[in-house]
């Protein structure tokens, strides 16, 4: 059984201030939340003040991105163990703006996802078809070589750290979801595609999140597809009562 999971993503936005006020609101308003997983990811120089308004609440904080070495002269990068002493427990990567605007290739998503690993944090794997790629009818392949490449070289035990979030990248900020049927069958594919490389027992185990103009009005019915265990939310994740809807949607 995988207890489903909401993570937002507040992507450039929010100083350390109104994370801290955001994340004040969230703790409140989800404190008696037990059956969804909740994870936050402010950006970088509002991960502390995020972290001492929810450590030891039920609610988790993650980084949207970490550079793969430890540490060295990489000036502007930051790395795993950077923001695993600030408090973080898991990390976005491979996020599809980080694809489409920052270089990210399936290979620096292999190595970021490895670097998280090795310090405990849970990646948060995007994955995930642009519109011209979805019109040539290439959406499983793209996920497949997404998935094949990026996660190539993790052992089983690694595999059940992660969490794999299919974000099509024409539904990201655009107002258009994909139906939660049409979602579906690319989460099973993904499933599939683990199963075939690591068994059934690791890949009925993984949680595989929607992300893609996910708001309280559409989560229940993705939350009701056999394969859909929760959504990483962008814009949605940026005001306390939408978030909540969200998360009480998917419980
Ligand atoms: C995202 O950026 O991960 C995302 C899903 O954004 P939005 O919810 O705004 O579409």
């Amino acid at each position: 059984m995988r207890k489903p999971l909401i993570a937002g993503n507040w992507k450039m936005n929010k100083t350390a201030s109104q994370a801290e006020e955001l994340a004040g609101a969230l703790k409140d308003k989800l404190k008696n939340e037990n059956k969804v997983d909740i994870i936050i990811c402010p950006p970088f120089t509002s991960l502390e003040a995020a972290c001492k308004v929810v450590k030891g609440s039920n609610i988790g904080l993650g980084a949207q991105n970490i550079y793969w070495e430890e540490e060295g002269a990489y000036t502007g990068e930051i790395s795993a163990p950077m923001i695993k002493e600030i408090g973080c427990q898991s990390v976005i990567i491979g996020h599809s703006e980080r694809r489409q605007f920052f270089g990210e290739t399936n290979e620096t998503v292999n190595r970021k996802v490895k670097a998280a690993l090795k310090f405990d944090l849970t990646p948060l794997v995007c994955v995930g078809e642009r519109l011209e790629e979805k019109e040539a009818g290439r959406t499983f392949s793209v996920v497949e070589s997404h998935i094949k490449e990026g996660l190539t070289g993790l052992k089983k035990e690694e595999i059940l750290k992660i969490v794999v979030a299919y974000e099509p990248v024409w539904a990201i900020g655009t107002g258009k979801t994909a139906t939660p049927q049409e979602a579906n069958e690319v989460h099973s594919h993904i499933r599939r595609l683990l199963t075939g490389l690591y068994g059934e027992e690791v890949a009925s185990r993984v949680r595989i999140l929607y992300g893609g103009s996910v708001k309280p009005d559409n989560i229940s019915g993705l939350m009701s597809e056999t394969d859909i265990d929760g959504a990483l939310v962008g814009g949605a994740s940026l005001q306390a009562d939408s978030f909540v809807g969200i998360v009480q949607g998917a419980g």
